[in-house]
């Protein structure tokens, strides 16, 4: 196969699940990281072990437009084409509503709305112009109906992430694809280290599976919309939260 993938925020968590579902189907993968050289660096190194296919780390603060045109830049010099642009990167700044700044409002939106845009932007106007590609942003429930104030800037930007993602849908028709898939609580080693064994409970109640989702279990839709069995998938969000009220 000949295909290619740039994930954002690749280096753990989700993202680098992400990098194991598109490598174990032989895509090229474009592995970008902020700070988390070493495990980036690592992931690249086991997935050209164990697969068939190419594979580069590249650094890039995604918020700044300099580093993600470099970024794009380098990964059409080696790849010639991105197939597949998978908007993972995020933070979340968990901070009591009375203790929240807006540093830390800035910060979140920067990250995860205006990197988001930036990547988008710099990929698919490419994409657009050779008439192949599709985007797929990491949303979250946070961003259309679970709502926690202390982290009321994190909902904010999902929510624009939501509507970005509308309006590249938009923008990029008919040529690009662009989905966004908005995650539930998922038992990446970030989200849940430092939660107690009664909360994780009580929020696990609220989901009809009553279980949190599994990193695997976000990739394998991924990997579903960025497909041609999804040729038809276009502007929509995908919930994947194990059913929540
Ligand atoms: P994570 O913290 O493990 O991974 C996020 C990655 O993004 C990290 O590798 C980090 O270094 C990278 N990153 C952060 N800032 C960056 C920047 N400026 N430039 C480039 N990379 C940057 O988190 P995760 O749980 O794997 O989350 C992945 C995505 O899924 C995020 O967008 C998150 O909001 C979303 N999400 C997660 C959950 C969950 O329960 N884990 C739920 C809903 C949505």
């Amino acid at each position: 196969m000949d295909k290619t993938v740039l994930i954002t925020g690749a280096g753990k968590g989700i993202g680098a699940t992400i990098a194991k579902e598109f490598a174990s189907k032989g895509y090229n993968l474009i592995l970008n990281y902020c700070t988390s050289e070493e495990e980036t660096k690592k992931l690249k190194e086991e997935l050209t072990k164990e697969y068939p296919i190419q594979a580069i780390s590249i650094k890039a603060d995604i918020s700044i437009e300099e580093e993600v045109k470099h970024m794009v830049s380098v990964a059409f010099q080696t790849f010639g084409h991105i197939d597949i642009l998978v908007n993972n990167a995020g933070i979340a700044i968990d901070t009591l509503y009375e203790n929240k700044t807006v540093e830390n409002f800035r910060k979140t939106l920067d990250v995860n709305l205006i990197g988001t845009f930036l990547v988008s932007k710099y990929v698919g106007n490419i994409m657009y112009e050779n008439q192949n590609g599709t985007i797929i942003n990491i949303a979250s429930t946070n961003g259309i109906d679970e709502y926690f104030p202390m982290c009321l800037d994190y909902d904010a930007s999902k929510a624009g992430v939501i509507s970005l993602t509308h309006n590249l849908a938009l923008q990029y028709a008919p040529y690009i694809r662009v989905n966004a898939v908005a995650p539930g609580w998922v038992a990446t080693e970030n989200e849940i280290k430092e939660l107690d064994q009664d909360y994780i409970a009580s929020e696990q109640d609220k989901i009809y599976l009553r279980r949190f989702g599994e990193p695997k279990e976000i990739a394998k839709v991924v990997s579903f919309l960025a497909s041609d069995d999804a040729s038809f998938v276009n502007n929509a969000i995908i919930r994947v939260d194990g059913g929540q009220r």
